[in-house]
């Protein structure tokens, strides 16, 4: 079973054809970038593997789930147990300390409260901020507040880590250190795709899919499985 499986996938909106058939299939364990041009399609692919919003024609299943199928109430539900989120910006709850922004992630999980904080510590630890759970977000370096945004991602460990440029709002020395954690967490078995209009993170991932004016321009999948350097 693939994690992201598209068929035919178009995607209007009014007049505007966003999409106008795309296949993607993601296997388990892949890193993924999705790249292109502002204005190829990137955001529509993004919200509609997020299961934010619906094709208008095709096949969009995620995690073995049929999108169009389910109920706004359902694709809640399948997004908090199965979908984990990174943005340009980190999203984090200010003045709150680290380990309660991660924790407060697992809320609509099913995850009992306490179990919700040894998680989030587990997931501060995996991106290398074990030491920096009392931390609110102003009392850490760029990078260190988009680990965090990571941690909070993955402390349930969903199959599926959506990143949409999460180095875009840092310097290079940050966004390599955030590069590092998505390739550790790769490492060790996290499904992950990476939005991205900059070339060098795209090429860094081990699988490069080229999205231009709403179609599937070049792919070295799909589902070819290959690992991270
Ligand atoms: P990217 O993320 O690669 O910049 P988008 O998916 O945002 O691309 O946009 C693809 C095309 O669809 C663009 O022409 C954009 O203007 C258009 N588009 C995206 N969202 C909407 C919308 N909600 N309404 C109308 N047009 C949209
Ligand atoms: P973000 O910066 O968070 O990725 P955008 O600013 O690209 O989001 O888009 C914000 C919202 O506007 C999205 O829901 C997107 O689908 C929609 N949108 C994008 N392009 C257009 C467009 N050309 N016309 C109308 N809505 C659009």
């Amino acid at each position: 079973p693939y994690v992201v499986e598209l068929r035919e996938v178009t995607r209007t909106y009014g007049g505007v054809r966003a999409l106008r058939g795309v296949d993607l299939l993601v296997e388990q364990g892949e890193l993924v970038a999705v790249a292109g041009p502002s204005g190829s399609g990137k955001s529509t692919m993004l919200h509609l593997i997020g299961t934010l919003d619906r094709p208008t024609t095709g096949t969009v299943r995620i995690a073995g789930h049929d999108v169009p199928g389910l109920s706004d109430r359902e694709l809640s539900a399948l997004r908090a147990r199965h979908l984990g989120f990174v943005f340009q910006q980190f999203h984090l709850a200010p003045g709150v300390a680290a380990l309660d922004n991660v924790a407060d992630g697992l809320l609509y999980t099913g995850v009992p409260p306490r179990a919700r904080r040894e998680k989030a510590a587990a997931a501060l630890e995996r991106v290398g901020l074990g030491h920096r759970l009392g931390h609110r977000p102003h009392q850490l370096s760029g990078g260190e507040q988009q680990r965090v945004a990571v941690a909070r991602a993955v402390a349930g460990d969903p199959p599926l880590l959506l990143a949409d440029e999460p180095t875009g709002n840092l310097d290079s020395e940050a966004g390599t250190e955030v590069l590092a954690v998505l390739r550790d967490l790769h490492a060790s078995g996290t499904t992950i795709l990476v939005i991205t209009h900059d070339a060098e993170i795209a090429a860094w991932c081990p699988r490069q899919v080229r999205v231009r004016d709403g179609r599937i321009a070049g792919d070295d999948g799909p589902g070819t499985g290959r690992r991270a350097p």
